[in-house]
């Protein structure tokens, strides 16, 4: 989550297409196959040659991300607790927790831009906070003045839904010669591994892999599951030894031999819940403006999100140069068309 508390630091200092391309792997191929979960024998059941997909590591986009930006705009461990608006709207007041002290600290800023994921909690107090001003307030958009209807958006305005399935995650680095052994079998199975995804399905479950730059093998296993109990607000879970262990035995049941080895070889598998939730009406009110997954949490089987994350990021801060902070409120107008245009393009994606 970033508080940006002067005009200086007002500006994304990366744009989409200048992120390092060497960090980037280009997936040129697509096989959907299934496997029989008995007999584990697989076909295949579509390929695509011309999927131009390209993969990067979360840790090498975050360091990309991160090293171009000022070095003392993040304040890493602070967690937001709750945030107010001055009275004349001119600055927000955040709560934030000193972890490290154990204090409670107030942030004044221009702008709050709540980036704090899937579950954000500043998503809540923003959707309670435009319930309670929409029940009173005049709202003018696109030069139109009207009464918002809470109770027609009020299906808009509810929180993230489970979405009933979880997945199961990993890397494996095969450059360590402990695991190469693995990769190179399951590379007979698989032999374009490292220029293609693969989406291996099985009775009710299926299964995402590609190898991502320096041989990290990058593995999930969707499966459909009630609803974990999650504590906090991150959608990793962690996992016991013995939910790994159940795991894996139903890997043997579902998998071929040379796959479930690979599985176990994982080191530290976790698992993460999957939320979707109704697109918002808005996505900035007065100093705050949500962006990512807090913006427009969605499944990720459109392959996207964290795109859309950093679109958001390069876009708002494209507006706030344009704008500065002064006009802040023109600035964040210009981002709302961006929103709903990432939303109705992951409907088609996810609808194609
Ligand atoms: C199984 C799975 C597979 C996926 N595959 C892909 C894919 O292939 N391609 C793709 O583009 N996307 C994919 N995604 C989606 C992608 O992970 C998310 O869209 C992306 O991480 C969203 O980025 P974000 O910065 O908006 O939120 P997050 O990455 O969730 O970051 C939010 C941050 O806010 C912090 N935070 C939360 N609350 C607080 C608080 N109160 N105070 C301070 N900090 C707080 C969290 O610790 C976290 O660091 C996948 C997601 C899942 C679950």
């Amino acid at each position: 989550m970033t508080f940006l508390k002067s005009p200086s630091n007002i500006g994304c200092k990366f744009g989409i297409l200048q992120f390092g391309f060497s960090s980037i792997l280009s997936l040129g191929q697509l096989q959907n196959q299934a496997t029989d979960g008995e007999t584990k024998v697989s076909r295949t059941l579509t390929r695509d040659e011309n999927f131009n997909f390209r993969a990067a590591y979360w840790a090498d986009l975050h360091k990309l991300l991160y090293g171009a930006l000022p070095v003392d705009i993040v304040l890493w461990g602070y967690f937001f607790l709750s945030f107010s608006m001055y009275d004349d709207k001119s600055k927000v007041k955040v709560e934030a927790k000193d972890l490290e002290m154990g204090v409670t600290v107030d942030i004044v800023a221009d702008l709050l831009i709540a980036a704090d994921g899937c579950l954000s909690s500043i998503r809540q107090s923003f959707c309670q906070l435009i319930n309670e001003q929409m029940k009173s307030t005049r709202i003018c958009r696109n030069n139109q003045n009207f009464y918002f209807n809470i109770e027609a958006n009020k299906e808009r305005m509810r929180e993230e839904k489970y979405s009933d399935y979880c997945a199961w995650r990993g890397i494996l680095d095969s450059s360590n010669k402990e695991h190469s052994e693995a990769i190179i079998i399951l590379k007979k199975l698989y032999p374009d591994l490292g220029k293609c995804l693969y989406f291996d399905l099985s009775a009710a479950t299926h299964c995402v892999f590609y190898e991502l730059l320096n041989h990290r093998f990058n593995w999930i296993w969707y499966i459909n599951q009630p609803e974990p109990n999650l504590k906090g607000n991150s959608v990793t879970m962690k996992v016991s030894e013995n939910l790994v262990q159940s795991m894996h035995e139903e890997a043997e049941k579902t998998w071929v031999p040379e796959f479930v080895r690979v599985i176990k070889e994982i080191k530290k598998p976790f698992l993460n819940v999957i939320y979707d939730c109704d697109p918002l009406e808005q996505i900035f009110w007065d100093k705050e403006v949500l962006i990512g997954d807090a913006a427009h949490p969605t499944t990720p089987h459109g392959l996207r999100s964290t795109n859309m994350s950093i679109l958001d990021a390069d876009v708002l801060g494209k507006c706030l140069e344009k704008w500065e902070v002064e006009n802040l409120n023109s600035a964040l107008k210009n981002i709302s068309p961006l929103g709903c245009q990432l939303l109705r393009s992951r409907f088609y994606i996810l609808g194609d």
